[in-house]
């Protein structure tokens, strides 16, 4: 027995498998703290109890296959009685490389119609797996795509301050699943998206995977290596295969021979051989990378965007944001481009200090303050209050404030 609440994962082995971030944060909900609190207790708790040692880990990592992943998954075992590695990519611990470099995204991300589903059919809004893994942008389901950032006051959601619900914005606790637009709706599946989803439906599975599937896969097709440095560009490092390939070269591969990733990962020469069968088919009729994936553009595409960035605010992101935002390493982004993310972030530090970007920091603190009383105000009175708890003007804050706040509570 443990003096914490039990919080039971919602979905696992399924395509709407829940994450190892969402329990946590639903844990944290439900003890009245925030995420950081939480697991900074289950760490003391584990010590005193059993003598083990959990490292902080506060980045949004805790959905991969780390090592500290594993003591996370074991100190919840003891803590809850149940066990969470079907919310965790850590059935891949011995297949992909030890660094995790392209397995868990760096944003956390969401699909608003999922959290709709959510709400409305009375269960816990929560965040599911497949929508933490690194080139997956869009919900097949609601056919829309995925959002990184609050459709009121624009904050990235990777906070461990909140003690909200997984629909609520850290920042102004409005809906994320709010104003839908027609911009977002995304009707044909994108690059890698349906060897993500069989992924997370058969991570159970994957009892015991291949030690080396790339390397045991190329081996069978005459040719391998010339042509995917061709058509996959820089996933294959050195043009050597790696024993150990980033997650995301296992989906590219995959997704490009048209193979199913499971049976890749666990019988890569029997993957290998229904390709060497249909080697007749013309190579255009295979799935090519976007193409900010391939040796070389990627640096350029990141350039654009740092360019972009400088020129079209404000309000002007910081070098972080904007690397978190892309997937970009942000020590890279700072020695290839020393320049522009000097630039940026000057622009973004003077925009952070002008009167409006305070104001409007303000503004959002005082939403998320009043949100408790909310459900009791009407719109007009609610925004007199903001405006004068803040002193932003009127018009900014209609701007911020969600309309329809009261339908999904
Ligand atoms: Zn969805
Ligand atoms: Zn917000």
């Amino acid at each position: 027995m443990t003096r914490y609440f039990t919080v039971q994962p919602i979905a696992v082995n399924s395509l709407e498998a829940e994450c190892l971030s969402s329990i946590l944060q639903r844990l944290a909900v439900a003890h009245g703290v925030t995420r950081h609190q939480f697991v900074t207790s289950l760490r003391d708790w584990w010590k005193a109890e059993h003598g083990r040692y959990l490292p902080r880990c506060e980045e949004l990592r805790w959905d991969g296959y780390s090592p500290n992943v594993a003591l996370a998954v074991e100190a919840l075992r003891d803590a809850q009685n149940a066990d969470f590695t079907g919310c965790t990519l850590l059935a891949l611990k011995e297949v992909c490389s030890a660094n995790c470099i392209g397995s868990i995204a760096h944003l956390r991300s969401w699909c608003p119609g999922c959290f709709i589903d959510d709400v409305t059919s009375g269960r816990p809004a929560y965040d599911r797996l497949v929508w933490r893994i690194q080139g997956y942008r869009r919900c097949s389901l609601h056919r829309l795509r995925l959002r990184s950032s609050c459709p009121h006051c624009g904050g990235n959601q990777a906070s461990f301050a909140s003690r909200k619900e997984l629909h609520l914005c850290t920042f102004c606790r409005q809906n994320l699943a709010a104003k839908i637009s027609r911009a977002e709706y995304s009707p044909r599946p994108e690059f890698g998206e349906e060897q993500i989803e069989s992924l997370v439906r058969g991570m159970g599975s994957i009892a015991a995977p291949h030690r080396e599937p790339i390397r045991q896969f190329f081996q069978g097709i005459e040719n391998a290596d010339k042509y995917v440095a061709k058509h996959l560009g820089d996933i294959l490092h050195n043009r050597s295969l790696p024993v150990k390939p980033q997650l995301t070269t296992l989906i590219a591969v995959a997704t490009h021979f048209g193979v199913d990733i499971l049976q890749l990962i666990t019988q890569p020469e029997e993957a290998a051989r229904q390709v060497a069968l249909d080697v007749n088919r013309p190579p255009k009729a295979r799935a090519t990378r976007p193409s900010s994936h391939l040796r070389q553009k990627r640096t350029a595409w990141f350039k654009t965007k740092l360019e972009l960035a400088i020129q079209s605010g404000p309000p002007f992101p910081s070098t972080e944001a904007l690397c978190r935002r892309n997937d970009y390493s942000v020590s890279a982004a700072r020695n290839t481009f020393p320049r522009l993310t000097t630039a940026l972030s000057k622009k973004h530090l003077e925009w952070k200090k002008g009167e409006t970007s305070q104001l409007r920091r303000k503004a959002v603190a005082a939403i998320a303050v009043f949100s408790e009383v909310r459900s009791q105000l009407t719109v007009k009175e609610f925004v007199s209050k903001v405006c004068v708890a803040s002193g932003a003007p009127i018009h900014m804050v209609r701007k911020l404030i969600d309309y329809n706040q009261n339908e999904y509570r």
